[in-house]
């Protein structure tokens, strides 16, 4: 069996070589891979700023000064877990639809082998297909979304795809059990009053930005993992979650939120929760300064591949015993 992991950047350069994720091999045969890092980029579902498209390239330019060993959750993540980056799924410029179809068979085989994917967005409207392929393999999904909105509107401009209905549309089809899903992070204007009671009403719970500040990040941990409980999840990281300052290249910012270093230390949090994939979305390159954001990406997206390497040493150890 193969095992993949990044070029050892004490051999090469890190600037040396083809962009991939961590400098992982481009690889597209599943045979003995463990996590996969692909690119979904679409960006014509959105409301406001495009180009989001050249996500996925921004986050693997920014990927190449990790290393292999994570100290915030001590696993060697790449010695641990069988890793490639296995390319860009293929979409449909301004067709929402067709890029749905496409991107959901283009995540099938990954599901198919059992390969824990990390998708690299996109605007979040794709996010509508990646639950469809890891629902089709693993059943209606628990979910932990991270984001500034919630992305529960019915429809945008008349139409029912869009990056900020995709999470009505997901419950409507499914796709996720609404009883183990919780939104974090929402702030930012809205359209009435009771838009956070909308979002309510479809059975998810909901920890605006003010009531992490409040519980502190902790408490929200153990918020989301209470409610994720044992069943398989989606992580999904809209990088708006974090303030401007910290993400400032996104479609729809929101100002007075949080801190690189805060995402890391929830994200670090949820061991134990049953991911099965995870997505990252909205980098929108060419609103980034200094790769401000595609760095602070490819870090978020590197703790995702942390989580799958700790649960693989606890499957390892457990099996080991019996
Ligand atoms: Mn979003
Ligand atoms: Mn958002």
């Amino acid at each position: 069996m193969p095992h993949y992991e990044p070029a050892d950047a004490l051999q090469t350069p890190r600037f040396v070589g083809i962009r991939t994720f961590a400098r992982l091999p481009y690889v597209q045969d599943l045979d003995g891979v463990d996590l996969a890092y692909v690119g979904s980029p679409f960006d014509t579902g959105v409301s406001f700023r495009a180009g989001a498209r050249f996500g996925p390239a921004a986050i693997r330019d920014a990927s190449i000064l990790l290393r292999p060993y994570n100290p915030g959750l001590n696993v060697d993540v790449f010695g641990t877990l069988s890793c490639i980056d296995y390319g860009d799924l293929s979409v449909v410029p301004g067709y929402i639809e067709d890029s749905y179809e496409r991107v959901e068979a283009g995540l099938a085989p990954l599901l198919d082998a059992g390969v824990t994917p990390v998708i690299l967005g996109g605007d979040h409207s794709i996010t509508l297909a990646h639950l469809r392929a890891v629902s089709r393999a693993h059943g209606p999904l628990g979910l932990v979304q991270f984001d500034s909105h919630s992305d529960t509107w019915d429809s945008y401009f008349g139409r029912a795809y869009n990056h900020g209905t995709t999470f009505k549309r997901a419950i409507e089809e499914g796709l996720l059990d609404p009883s183990r899903c919780i939104q974090v992070g929402l702030r930012g204007p809205l359209y009435d009053p009771g838009d956070y009671d909308v979002a309510r009403g479809l059975g998810l719970d909901l920890v605006p930005a003010t009531e992490v500040r409040r519980l502190g990040l902790d408490a929200t941990i153990g918020r989301i993992r209470e409610r994720l409980g044992a069943g398989a999840a989606f992580l999904s990281f809209d990088i708006d979650f974090l303030d401007p300052a910290y993400a400032p290249g996104t479609g729809t910012p929101e100002v007075g939120g949080f801190t690189t270093f805060e995402a890391q230390h929830l994200v670090r949090g949820l061991t134990g929760a049953r991911f099965v994939a995870y997505d990252l979305v909205e980098v929108l390159p060419s609103y980034d300064h200094g790769q401000i954001t595609a760095l602070a990406a490819a870090n978020i997206a590197y703790e995702f591949a942390g989580l799958t390497a700790l649960r693989h040493k606890a499957r390892q150890a457990t099996d080991d015993k019996g």
